[in-house]
């Protein structure tokens, strides 16, 4: 399937957002065509018939019925989005995929479930797999008649997951012999296929398809967790395993390039997935605040339970927008050259930074959300009769898992200043002509406050300044060092995370605006407020990197650059919340999305 004319017409590099004008030309979910409402629809039709109803049985961890559902998710297509159609797959554009994703979040198990199966183990096979390998297990694992696992972390290795200890050993016969532990895996508890990461001779670290059945593979048994009860996290033990040398997956020595071109991909899929979650409980949070009544009135009419809805909607509406706009970016390097599994791999590998944004803001994003729908539930958020509190238990994982949103967050300027020193990006050239401006700076040139948003254009061209110039100081100060100072780092993660969802919702916003969007309204209330606070955060940010970095007169110049570009506005954020509040509340749901 392709998007025809809703395709954004340029690709992009990778980060390059932060160094120009972006112009108006992002995918939104304003653009999605009838194909993908089709697609959506048909998730969201098996979500309500077959996940949702099931989802007690689920957790009380009925695997066959666990099994059922994945057989019953492949018949309708929704597991091979993205692999090729000659294996069963639908070679969908990624805008699908995250349609599927958004409705499959609505059972946080079921989602993590279809994300080891459809993210974690198919696409691997359809990125690096052979034409053996895929013919052999691709058709099945897409129609749901088995299921995937991938096994990466171990007790001593998660974060640091290239430290496996698990060994391959060839033996004369050619096969391999596999000998190890593999903890917290998803699907562990029924899974027939696992990409499975070891060292060969203790030092080459390889992927590996192992199949349950192979001599020498069992399962341990359940990880008593916090949430996702309906789903299977088990460890997987490798005693002497049996691996023919076919099931090699990519080369010996390249497991590096599996594991993470997968984490790139499933980083993506993640925060979309966070984002489904976000917007569905922002739904039950608005239906609750109309129906409970305190001091003869209905929640939703307090302003501080009015502000609370604002802010989610605001919130879900600039992770939505990123979302949207990182999936166009993907798909219109794919779309312009061949789907091959390289060239896919290399896609989602370009676009690696705005993959951990997704995934740091989605995870974040949903956790404040469901924070606040306990909130506003009162006592009933916080018994089980309410799906909140499962909603709130089940989400804490995804701060942790796929890499966490520490690691992310160093990733995501670390990713950025190396493709500044390889010359993938200009950063190096943009962060010096910045420092020449701001220490003698032109007048400021804003734009004329009669066109809409036009203050917040300002504001965000302001925004990505301020984070070069912290990210450039950074480099200036430590060289090579800086991957040592994690604060610093983090504090630029927070910049960009922001500048990124910030431009992202403006762009969005002036769309809905040009196109007379039947509520542009909204989108404008709701950027404006997305872009006012991103402000106020990166501006603690920066000028907290800033004070950690240098002091005395560099300091005061870099402080006082800092000032004279944060000059947005005073605004009546309370007005605009309580607007977001009130239409949302009005529809029992989040009206901007698709
Ligand atoms: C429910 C569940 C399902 C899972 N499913 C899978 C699966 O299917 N397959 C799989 O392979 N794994 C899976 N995992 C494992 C998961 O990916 C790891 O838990 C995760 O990568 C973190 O590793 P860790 O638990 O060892 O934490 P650690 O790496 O020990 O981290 C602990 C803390 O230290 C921080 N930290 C670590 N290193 C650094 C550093 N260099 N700098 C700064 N901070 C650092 C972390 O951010 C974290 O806050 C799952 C885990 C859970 C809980």
């Amino acid at each position: 399937m392709t998007y025809g004319s809703a395709l954004p017409s340029q690709t992009q590099r990778g980060g390059s957002w932060l160094l120009g004008d972006a112009g108006g030309d992002i995918f939104t979910p304003e653009r999605i065509t009838p194909e993908h409402r089709l697609i959506a629809q048909t998730a969201q039709e098996f979500m309500d018939g077959e996940v949702l109803p099931q989802l007690d049985r689920l957790e009380q961890k009925d695997w066959a019925l666990a099994r059922a559902i994945v057989r019953r998710c492949g018949e309708l297509g929704l597991l091979g989005p993205n692999a090729p159609e000659e294996f069963g797959g639908l070679a969908l554009d990624k805008a699908s995929s995250l349609l599927i994703v958004d409705q499959v979040a609505r059972s946080a198990s079921f989602a993590s479930t279809y994300g080891a199966q459809a993210n974690l183990c198919i696409l691997p096979l359809v990125l690096f797999g052979t034409d053996a390998q895929k013919q052999t297990y691709l058709p099945r694992l897409i129609a749901g008649e088995i299921v995937g696992a991938y096994a990466l972390s171990e007790s001593g290795s998660g974060s640091d997951a290239l430290a496996s200890r698990t060994r391959a050993v060839k033996h004369a016969d050619g096969a391999w012999r596999l000998t190890g532990e593999k903890m917290w895996i998803t699907n562990g508890g029924f899974a027939d296929v696992i990409i499975v990461f070891a060292k060969v001779d203790g030092e080459q670290f390889t992927a590996f398809i192992v199949e349950k059945a192979f001599p020498g593979v069992s399962t341990g048994p359940e990880e008593h967790k916090m949430g996702l009860h309906g789903s299977s996290t088990t460890s997987i033990l490798l005693q002497d395993a049996v691996v023919p040398a076919g099931n090699v997956l990519g080369e010996v020595g390249r497991g590096h390039k599996v594991a993470l071109n997968t984490l790139n991909y499933g980083r993506f899929s993640l925060g979309a997935m966070c984002t489904g979650g976000a917007r569905s409980a922002l739904g039950d949070a608005a239906r609750y605040a109309a129906e409970r009544r305190q001091f003869g009135q209905p929640i939703a009419s307090f302003g501080a339970i009015r502000h609370k809805l604002g802010e989610m909607t605001a919130r879900v509406y600039a992770c939505e927008s990123l979302m949207y706009r990182t999936a166009g970016l993907i798909d219109a390097v794919l779309e312009g050259g061949a789907k091959d599994g390289a060239s896919t791999a290399k896609a989602f590998e370009e676009y690696a930074i705005e993959a951990s944004i997704a995934k740091v803001a989605g995870s974040e994003t949903l956790d404040f959300v469901l924070d606040e729908n306990i909130q506003i539930h009162g006592g009933n958020g916080y018994v089980k009769d309410y799906a909140a509190e499962r909603h709130y238990r089940d989400a804490r994982v995804n701060r942790i898992f796929e890499g966490t949103n520490e690691i992310n967050r160093l990733l995501i300027p670390g990713m950025l200043v190396r493709r500044g020193l390889k010359g993938d990006l200009p950063l190096v050239a943009a962060a010096r002509a910045l420092q020449d401006e701001l220490v003698s700076p032109a007048p400021a040139g804003r734009a004329s406050s009669d066109a809409r948003l036009a203050e917040e254009a300002t504001g965000v061209a302001a925004l990505k300044k301020a984070a070069l110039a912290v990210l450039g100081t950074a480099m200036q100060t430590y060289g090579e060092r800086l991957t040592d100072e994690q604060e610093i780092l983090s504090y630029c993660a927070d910049m960009l995370i922001d500048v990124y969802a910030a431009e992202s919702a403006l762009l969005r916003a002036q769309a809905a605006l040009a196109s007379r969007h039947a509520h542009a309204d909204l989108h404008e209330a709701t950027a404006r407020i997305v872009v006012h606070d991103a402000a106020q955060r990166v501006e603690m940010a920066a000028r907290s990197a800033c004070a950690a970095m240098a002091e005395g007169d560099m300091l005061r110049t870099l402080l006082a650059a800092l000032r004279r570009l944060f000059k947005l506005p005073a605004m009546n954020t309370v007005a605009l919340r309580r607007r977001l509040a009130d239409a949302t509340v009005a529809h029992g749901r989040y009206i901007l999305g698709t």
